[in-house]
């Protein structure tokens, strides 16, 4: 039996007295909240109530996904925290010293602030990114939040939130102009944050105008969204639930490709009632739903989590899409799993699956060059190396084209750029050009700044 619920957020003021929490010590609670100044928390009374199990606190996984604790902030940044809040500093010196900590946290991880950012008549398309050819992200303003925030979020830098429908209608105009240009893209990406915490009226500012004339060009409309896990009543008991899931209809009725990339780091955040209820409900629109997520330490650092999630997805229709490798961004230093030991994971769970479940691809690094898959570890010519390929790239030229790194015996790479070319390589193949074309784009911003 499903039972509507109203959406209630928690925030750094309700760790006082959140009834759950009362099972940790007072320490423990303390410590959330020292890292909950740095990294931004959030979670609601859906998450609280159904997807962490109390009895397996601390190391519940969901509990892990939404609750900090001191060791996702390094040590002399905690306890600079710890000292601001315990000599009760100013809420001014708090916000200061929480920045500060920010900065070396890169906040904007993969060249996301210079080399993605397009250009329409020398002027810039804000809240659009157009990294790959066919496929272009926007991150519409009042979708800059999400209904929790995971603690490994590699966007926790962009959650400022705005809240207007002019500055939308505004924004999604300059983004169809952008479109109206580049008869070459095929997928726009909605994404956020979580742009399904958006009203349907201002999902609908983005949406509808694509279905128009002029648009044609634009065959698939993907949704990346986490509120099948965070919150899915939106699909089934919310107010707006019934025109939402009309509105998906009339995107399918158009013609276009209407998929869902579900962020989905668990199996248990799609085992509740409701969630199943969604994913029917959004999927007898005739919309597809596609899953992805990043491999997480403590969380789902386990090929039996993946193959069990994988399964239980195709069971319900979902197709699995993305296994990443997690960012090097906020928290990576606590969540990171060596590159050897993703790869491990995901052949592992990869072998227990059906051809139905072995869509999925990865371990993918979306770094600056591109998404940079592992395929494999490989001898050659008595060199020990991972053989990688770009799934995406920003020159397409680049794609499937296997390149080899030395394979890292000591277990510490867990990113792309701690690896090096392997046979005496002196770079990887790309990186020159890379260079320039960073470059170029680089100035091209420069210059319009001034
Ligand atoms: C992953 C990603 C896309 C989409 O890539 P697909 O392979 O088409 O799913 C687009 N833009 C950026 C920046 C991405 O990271
Ligand atoms: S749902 Fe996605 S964007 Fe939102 S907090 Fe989680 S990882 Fe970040």
């Amino acid at each position: 039996m499903i039972v509507p619920k109203k959406l209630k957020f928690y925030g750094i003021k309700d760790l006082e007295n959140l009834p759950q929490l009362r099972k940790l010590s007072e320490e423990e609670r303390f410590s959330i909240k020292v890292a909950a100044h740095v990294l931004p928390f959030r979670a609601n009374n859906y998450v609280v109530e159904e997807l962490i199990n109390w009895n397996n606190v601390p190391n519940d996984p969901m509990f892990k996904l939404t609750f900090m604790n001191s060791n996702m902030l390094l040590p002399e940044h905690y306890d600079m925290m710890y000292r601001a809040l315990t000599n009760n500093h100013s809420s001014n010196q708090i916000k200061e010293l929480a920045n500060e900590i920010r900065y070396e946290l890169n906040p904007h991880p993969a060249g996301q602030l210079t080399a993605n950012i397009p250009m329409l008549n020398n002027e810039i398309v804000s809240g659009v990114q157009h990294k790959y050819k066919e496929t272009v992200l926007i991150f519409p303003s009042s979708g800059q939040t999400c209904h929790a925030y995971c603690t490994f979020c590699f966007r926790w830098a962009q959650f400022v939130g705005m809240d207007d429908l002019k500055f939308a209608t505004k924004e999604s105009m300059q983004f169809q102009a952008y479109l109206k240009e580049h008869k070459e893209v095929t997928d726009v990406l909605i994404t956020g944050g979580d742009p399904m915490v958006m009203s349907l009226a201002k999902l609908k500012v983005y949406i509808e105008p694509l279905l128009k004339p002029g648009f044609e060009h634009i065959k698939n409309i993907r949704i990346g969204t986490k509120s099948l896990s965070y919150w899915p009543y939106k699909y089934v008991t919310d107010r707006d639930a019934e025109g939402l899931l009309k509105f998906f209809e009339k995107i399918v009725n158009s013609g276009k490709h209407l998929a869902f990339m579900a962020h989905v780091n668990h199996w248990v955040e799609l085992s509740t009632d409701i969630a199943k209820e969604a994913v029917k409900k959004i999927r007898n629109t005739g919309a597809e739903i596609r899953s992805q997520s990043p491999l997480i330490k403590y969380i789902n650092d386990d090929s039996e989590i993946w193959a069990k999630m994988w399964k239980e997805q195709v069971e319900l229709g979902i197709i699995p899409y993305y296994f990443f490798v997690a960012r090097d961004t906020g928290a990576q230093q606590y969540f990171k799993i060596p590159l050897a030991k993703a790869f491990t994971i995901y052949r592992n769970a990869f072998k227990k699956v059906s051809g139905l479940v072995r869509t999925v691809r990865g371990p993918s690094m979306s770094a600056t060059p591109g998404k940079v898959a592992i395929e494999g570890i490989a001898k050659i010519n008595g060199e020990k190396v991972f053989v990688l390929n770009f799934i995406q790239a920003r020159n397409p030229e680049w794609v499937k084209q296997p390149f080899f790194a030395k394979y890292d015996y000591d277990n510490s790479a867990a990113w792309l750029d701690e690896l090096t070319p392997a046979f005496g390589s002196e770079k990887f193949f790309y990186e020159d050009e890379l260079e320039r074309m960073i470059d170029r784009k680089f100035e091209r911003v420069k210059a319009e700044a001034i």
